[in-house]
């Protein structure tokens, strides 16, 4: 088996303005000394430096990709988005959407970061790979068709899917979202679509405030075919895999050519925008469990695309046990905080509370 890995340094030029989280400076809020927006290139560049050091890199097939082409982009987004993300980009950069800046030339690295992820998703559905990651940079699941969000700027995960349809490779995909916010922009995308099923586990009302919840189950053709289980905060390492457990049978009832997951680390301990409480050893065992999943269902074909995180420290350490889950390399990464984030999983009883209502919400899900 042959497990790829796509990146290209020139996602980590991607700049944006001064945001501290995710509001805008000025008034009381002091800029940042760092100069920056927290989805900053440094929990890539480690992941990436971290992967080198341990060399995991040689049980990887290394790769990068050209950008995504104006076809595939606009499989997604219409021109006139296009033309006016490329016109602002070109004059220097500027923000489109809501909490989306960039510097100039951010049209073309959100294309290349789209293109890592298409060219992902092409080598796995063709058999060329049995599985990939994708270290795309901005990320894509908050971004809708004409509406940037949340640092995500073009739809990556929807741009790959529409790339493998379009040349035959996939009939039906599933996305799983586990990046801690509700991945709104892959649900609109596919929202009245019944050839892929998009599934989000996220914090609840954390961002977007007013979207991800369980009633949206999609429309017309559509409808049964968005999941959403939006989580309480503090849900740890066991609610996690609870969670996951739950939506497996959607999963397999779906029968899918492909897995796509929107793959953020931002559910973790330490991480500054949310408030979960995941390991790194978490997404090493999601990831071997919907590999198991992938295997039984679609041959193994499960794609990570790179979402968000944003603890400089710790997102090395989950990216890392995410890749060990995929390649089945022997070279590890032993997480130095393990010890210190057992000791602050929640205690039985909230984990209990956390799993009642994880049940409770997939029983919602079964009728409706
Ligand atoms: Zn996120």
């Amino acid at each position: 088996m042959t497990t790829g890995f796509f990146w290209d340094e020139r996602t980590f030029w991607h700049a944006g303005g001064n945001y501290a989280f995710t509001l805008p400076l000025g008034g009381l809020v002091q800029p940042l000394a760092a100069g920056g927006l927290p989805e900053s290139p440094e929990t890539k560049r480690r992941f990436r430096n971290l992967m080198e050091v341990t060399g995991i890199t040689r049980d990887l097939d290394m790769r990068s990709a050209d950008m995504a082409s104006r076809t595939e982009l606009e499989r997604v987004h219409p021109a006139r988005y296009l033309d006016a993300f490329k016109a602002l980009s070109d004059q220097g950069g500027g923000e489109i959407g809501h909490h989306a800046p960039f510097a100039q030339g951010g049209y073309e690295i959100a294309a290349l970061s789209a293109g890592l992820s298409t060219a992902a998703v092409r080598a796995v559905a063709t058999g060329e790979l049995t599985n990939a990651y994708a270290l795309s940079r901005p990320p894509g699941h908050h971004c809708e068709p004409e509406d940037a969000k949340g640092f995500c700027l073009m739809a990556n995960i929807a741009i790959a899917l529409e790339a493998a349809f379009a040349e035959g490779h996939i009939k039906r995909a599933v996305v799983l979202d586990w990046d801690v916010h509700h991945g709104n922009g892959t649900e609109r995308i596919f929202y009245d679509r019944d050839d892929v099923l998009t599934i989000s586990l996220h914090q609840e009302t954390n961002y977007p405030l007013d979207t991800g919840h369980l009633a949206d189950r999609g429309a017309g053709k559509g409808k049964g075919y968005n999941i959403n289980l939006p989580l309480p905060p503090g849900v740890g390492h066991e609610g996690y895999l609870h969670a996951l457990e739950a939506v497996i049978p959607h999963i397999e009832a779906f029968k899918p050519d492909l897995i796509a997951v929107a793959c953020g680390y931002d559910a973790a301990c330490p991480d500054p925008l949310c408030s979960m409480l995941a390991t790194a050893d978490t997404f090493r065992q999601m990831t071997r469990r919907i590999r198991e999943v992938a295997e039984a269902q679609c041959g193994g074909k499960l794609v990570m695309s790179h979402e968000g995180g944003y603890s400089e420290i710790y997102v090395p350490f989950c990216g890392h046990a995410v890749l060990e889950a995929l390649s089945d390399s022997k070279i590890t990464a032993e997480d130095p905080l393990a010890e210190v984030f057992r000791i602050r999983q929640p205690n039985d009883r909230v984990t209990a509370f956390h799993k009642e209502l994880i049940d409770e919400m997939a029983q919602t899900l079964e009728s409706t």
